[in-house]
């Protein structure tokens, strides 16, 4: 059986109900700290990691690649599959560069072993696909052109 309330306890309760009220009236005219997501997008810090990309020199069409192999060798859960071929001079070839999105965990361990700054993280994150076929991504066929100002990869 519940005891009966004292005048002091009664009074607690009435403050205690104002204190909150005026919490939630300070919140009502408060700056909004969410956002109205997909119409409103929030601008990300210079060191996103997104999507692994490739950039390639706007005038000779090409990748910075130099088939090293170190990124593929240092990637801790095996995300990239590098197909190469000898050439007739005898020099070693890329012949495919597959980034399988679905095992990366976005360390960027690949883009700051990258001697060549062949690689970048771009600021692409809305990455969902129904097709998981389609998380398999050629980064020499999919090559964003390079731009020495591009924001979206990390610094080394
Ligand atoms: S992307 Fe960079 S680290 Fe990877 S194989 Fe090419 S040059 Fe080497
Ligand atoms: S970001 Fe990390 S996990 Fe993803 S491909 Fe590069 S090294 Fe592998």
């Amino acid at each position: 059986m519940s005891r009966p309330r004292g005048r002091q306890e009664l009074w607690d309760i009435v403050i205690n109900l104002f204190k909150g009220l005026a919490i939630t009236l300070r919140q009502l005219f408060s700056k909004s700290c969410t956002i109205q997501y997909p119409e409103e997008r929030l601008v990300w810090p210079p060191r996103t990691r997104g999507r692994l990309v490739m950039p390639r020199n706007p005038e000779t069409g090409k990748t910075r690649c130099t088939v090293c192999m170190l990124c593929q060798r240092i990637c801790p859960n095996g995300s990239i599959e590098i197909t190469t071929r000898t050439n007739e001079a005898g020099r070693r070839e890329l012949v495919d560069y597959v980034h399988h999105l679905d095992r990366c965990t976005f360390c960027g361990l690949c883009v700051e072993i990258c001697a060549f700054d062949a690689l970048r993280m771009s600021h692409e994150h809305e990455l969902a696909v129904e097709d998981k076929a389609r998380l398999k991504r050629r980064l020499q066929e999919e090559s964003v052109e390079f731009n020495e100002t591009w924001q979206g990869g990390l610094t080394k």
